[in-house]
Formats: structure tokens, C-alpha cells, sequence
């Protein structure tokens, strides 16, 4: 018989809250999602009590994942700061202004810019807008640095449209190791962890901002990634306060930014840019993707969207030009048929691209990655 929602309150009305009542009389948790196994849930406090909180967090999750029955068990700690308290690091929803300040005072579980063990540097793949082909180049980066002889992870962070199960064909879920972390699906050499191996696309959906980030943190601390040199993170498209404060909570080395060569999502990737500035987070540089096309039968390359754009625009505003990757058939077929062109494809010339990107990724890494 499946896990019920009853089974889990019946076990979260035996851990005690710091306010000294059940956990489940302390009017702090949210609807309780049970599907097939995998239990999702928060915990919603004042930003001030947060840290008192953490530990009843994690006996949550424990007393969670201890029901027979239960694959997953996800339990986000969502700290709300009550209107004019002074701003503090909190885990979500953090207002924009608040954003650049460093974290004084932080009350947040999660502290924020923890490094992860054993992981040499964590950078984001992000873009202005949807569809700009943002996890196409964040699994080809993630391979192009594993050729360059690199131990390489990929979190799919892009909670609101997970796109790596298909771009690499994984359609099993991780499994637990003993202290019931996941451990990451190897594919293609590399470590991969997606939300999307956990959750419908739909219930993905229905998760509010401050639940989405302690996920996606949860996903960096309570995933197996053993030794890593880099850990390329697939972020979810746009600038908005779930980006942003994913930026902030993270511990990012750096961040790449795609963008096609189309004025607006220049515009857009602008946006992404000062985002990035604003958290102290230093732009690797900019991929133009979708960046001209290449005729496949004859070769011939047309510049049909005013090719050079983001070149330009990385020029002006002072961050590196990572190259310029074309729109070809080739790269929607393989991508689409989870069998990525830089592993499909390997000596062939759009493989080379995101290699050469890559390399001039790898090079700012260096003194933080050791190769
Ligand atoms: P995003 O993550 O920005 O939403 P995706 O990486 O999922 O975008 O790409 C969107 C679609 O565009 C996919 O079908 C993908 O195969 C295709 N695509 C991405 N980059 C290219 C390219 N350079 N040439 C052709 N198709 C591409």
C-alpha cells in the first residue's frame, strides 16, 4: 500500500516544535504532498526563530524518509521575515534591494555561500528568458568540460521546466545511500541530479518561490556529489526574485549567461547580467546561442537574426565573449533525443564550439579548480 498523508502526520505529531507543542500544533506547515512515495512539504517560520527551526527540520525529514514506503522525503525550511524587521540573509523571497548587502546577521538555516564538500567550484548557467537554448548549452558546457579532463556534475535547477531528463535520456530515479543522501545518475561521465527525476513537471509547478529554493538547496547539500571539479548548475530562465535568490543562496564561482542574438533576450540577458553583479557573483561571459544558420546540406551560414549582437553587447558591457554557437538541426535533434552533440558528435564542428567555450570558462576557474 502507498505511503499516506495521514502515516506522515502521524509521525510529525511526535517530534516537539521550539515552541513546545507538536510539530503539527505549531501551525507552521504547509500542505503535506504525497505522490508515489516521495513526500514534499515546508515548514514556515518567522526569519528569526529560523535557526531554531533547522534542527526540527531535519528530525522532520528523518521521522519522514523512517516510513516504510517512502522514497524521497524533501522538507523545506521557508523563514519569513514579519514586515519591518531588519533585512536579514532569510532563505526566500528576498527583496531585491536587500540582495547585494552582505549577510549580516544571518538568521538563515542555510547559510548563505556555504561552500559544498568535496566540490571545487559551483557555476550557473542562466538566461534572460525561456527558450534560448540555456540547457542544451548547460549539459554540452558540462561535457565540453569534462573534456577538458575535468571532473564535472549538473544540477537541473530549472524547476519550472526540467529539461535535463530528456536532454541526456535519464528516466530512472536516484537512489539513497546509507546516510539516505541521493546519489546523482552518471551519464555520459558526468554526476547528474535534476528535480525532475523526483517530481512531476506538474507538481514542480505549484511549488512557491521560497519552496523552490530549499529545494534546490537541499538538492546541493543532500545529494552524494562526491569529488567535483566543477558543478555546472542549470538555473531556472529569467531574473526574477526566485533567481535572484538563488543566485544569493548558492555558492556560485561565477555565472554564464545565454542569450540569441535577438535584441530583446540582449535585453533580457542584460537583466541577467546586473542580477549577477548585484550578488557578487562574477559574469564568466556571455554565449550567443541560435547565433547564425548553418545551412545542413550545403554548409552555407546565414546570419538571419543580425548575428555579432551579443558579442557587441559583451564588449560594452565589460564581460568576456564566450563564443557563438549555431543554430543547427543537428543540435535540436541530438539534444532532443537525449544524446548531447559534444558526446554524440565528438570530432565534429559544433562539438568543437562548446569545447573551445568551455575552455575559456575553465581558464577564469583556474586557481579555483585544479587542472
Ligand atoms: P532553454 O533551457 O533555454 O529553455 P533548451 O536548451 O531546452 O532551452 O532549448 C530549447 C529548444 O531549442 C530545444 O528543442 C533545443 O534542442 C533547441 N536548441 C537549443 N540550442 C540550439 C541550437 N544551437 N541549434 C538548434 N536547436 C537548438
Amino acid at each position: 500500500m502507498g505511503v499516506t498523508q495521514q502515516q506522515v502526520l502521524d509521525s510529525l505529531s511526535k517530534i516537539k516544535s521550539p515552541r513546545g507543542v507538536a510539530l503539527t500544533n505549531a501551525n507552521v506547515l504547509s500542505a503535506v504532498v504525497v505522490n508515489d512515495g516521495k513526500v514534499f512539504f515546508s515548514i514556515n517560520v518567522d526569519a528569526a526563530e529560523a535557526r531554531a527551526w533547522e534542527s526540527v527540520r531535519a528530525q522532520a525529514e528523518s521521522a519522514v524518509r523512517a516510513i516504510p514506503g517512502v522514497t524521497t522525503a524533501l522538507v523545506a525550511l521557508t523563514a519569513e521575515r514579519k514586515p519591518g524587521a531588519a533585512p536579514s540573509g532569510r532563505a526566500g523571497g528576498v527583496k531585491p534591494e536587500a540582495a547585494h548587502r552582505p549577510p549580516q546577521g544571518d538568521t538563515s538555516p542555510m547559510s548563505r555561500q556555504a561552500e559544498i564538500p568535496g566540490v571545487g567550484a559551483v557555476i550557473a548557467v542562466a538566461s534572460g528568458k525561456g527558450g534560448v537554448g540555456k540547457s542544451t548549452t548547460a549539459l554540452n558546457l558540462a561535457l565540453g568540460l569534462r573534456d577538458l579532463g575535468l571532473k564535472v556534475g549538473l544540477l537541473d535547477a530549472d524547476i519550472y521546466g526540467p529539461s535535463i531528463p530528456r536532454l541526456t535520456g535519464i528516466h530512472e530515479r536516484p537512489e539513497l545511500n546509507a546516510d539516505r543522501k541521493m546519489i546523482p545518475i552518471k551519464r555520459f561521465g558526468l554526476a547528474v541530479m535534476s528535480i525532475g527525476f523526483l517530481v512531476e513537471e506538474e507538481m514542480a509547478m505549484i511549488w512557491r518561490g521560497p519552496m523552490v529554493m530549499s529545494a534546490i538547496t537541499q538538492m546541493l547539500r543532500d545529494v552524494e556529489w562526491g569529488t567535483l571539479d566543477v558543478l555546472v548548475v542549470d538555473m531556472p530562465p529569467g531574473t526574477g526574485d526566485a533567481q535572484l535568490t538563488l543566485a544569493q543562496n548558492v555558492p556560485l564561482k561565477g555565472a554564464v549567461i545565454v542569450s540569441t542574438p535577438q535584441d530583446l533576450s540582449l535585453i533580457d540577458a542584460r537583466r541577467g547580467l546586473a542580477m549577477f553583479r548585484k550578488v557578487d557573483v562574477p559574469v564568466l561571459g556571455i554565449v550567443e546561442n541560435m547565433s547564425y544558420f548553418q545551412c545542413p546540406h550545403c554548409g552555407t551560414r546565414s546570419d538571419i537574426f543580425g548575428h555579432g549582437g551579443a558579442r557587441l553587447e559583451a564588449e560594452r558591457l565589460g564581460v568576456p565573449f564566450l563564443g557563438e554557437i549555431p543554430l543547427h538541426m543537428e543540435i535540436r535533434s541530438t539534444s532532443d533525443a537525449g544524446n548531447p552533440v559534444v558526446e554524440s558528435e565528438p570530432d565534429g564542428p559544433h562539438a568543437a564550439v562548446y569545447r573551445a567555450i568551455a575552455t575559456k570558462v575553465r581558464d577564469q576557474l583556474k586557481g579555483v579548480v585544479a587542472a
